[in-house]
């Protein structure tokens, strides 16, 4: 349930923005209890199935507001995400809402075999992008686990905001925290955590475009691509919740 007007966000814009400077200084669990506080069952944690989750819906179950949480399920994603899936909703108690895009044989039927491969943007148009805008269309606030160290393109994302190129309030908690500070809370609250981390993968996306490696260096490797297009008000370039 909505709790503001997603078409017209005006009459609250100039409150919020006042609000998002403030909460520049504020702790992840500030910005947490804000957007729950003011946006409720309005607003929606994406989950793509990394540490920062972990620590993202400790936070959101802490706070005790109704935060929903989404995925994008691609449809190929690593077994260990889809049971990471699992735990998370079982650990929380929780139900992870998924959004699709058109089946893996539609896309084959329509844009050929291993889109992924001849096509990689526009196969994160079919399987991240839309299925992210039909999610988005029904809130008035996301909190992504975007931080500012993970990538260049990510350097300057606000811990709360407006998103301009998905027409809502966007919020990115641990925008100033290191991996280390997201480990180290992980381990402080013994919380689960995708174990593809245990096997040198930092950055975990789809089977087909993710390597093991440091940062965000093993998505799309060896492809002039960095986001999936997930988190165009960050990049310097133009154009993810991975
Ligand atoms: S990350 Fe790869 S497989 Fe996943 S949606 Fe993007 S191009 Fe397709």
């Amino acid at each position: 349930m909505s709790t503001t007007d997603h078409t017209d966000p005006t009459p609250n814009r100039a409150e919020l923005e006042a609000q998002a400077a403030s909460l520049e200084s504020g702790s992840a669990s500030d910005v947490v209890a804000f957007v729950g506080e003011r946006f409720g069952a309005g607003a929606s944690l994406a989950c793509s199935f990394q540490k920062e989750e972990s620590v993202l819906l400790h936070l959101v179950a802490q706070s005790g507001y109704p935060v929903r949480v989404f995925a994008l399920d691609t449809g190929v994603l690593f077994d260990e995400t889809y049971a990471t899936w699992k735990l998370f909703e079982e650990r929380f108690g929780i139900k992870i809402e998924p959004y699709r895009g058109i089946s893996l044989e539609q896309q084959a039927a329509e844009h050929g075999e291993a889109l992924w491969s001849t096509d990689p943007t526009a196969c994160c148009g079919i399987r991240k992008v839309a299925p992210l805008k039909a999610a988005l269309g029904e809130l008035d606030a996301w909190i992504t686990g975007v931080r500012r160290d993970q990538s260049p393109t990510r350097a300057n994302a606000p811990k709360f905001g407006w998103d301009e190129a998905n027409n809502l309030w966007k919020a990115s908690p641990l925008a100033d925290w290191s991996d280390k500070q997201v480990w180290d809370y992980i381990a402080a609250h013994d919380l689960p955590y995708n174990p593809l981390h245990d096997t040198g993968y930092s950055s975990i996306g789809c089977t087909h475009c993710t390597n093991p490696g440091e940062g965000r260096e093993g998505r799309w490797a060896g492809a002039d691509k960095t986001e999936c297009g997930l988190h165009p008000g960050e990049t310097a370039t133009g154009g993810a919740i991975t």
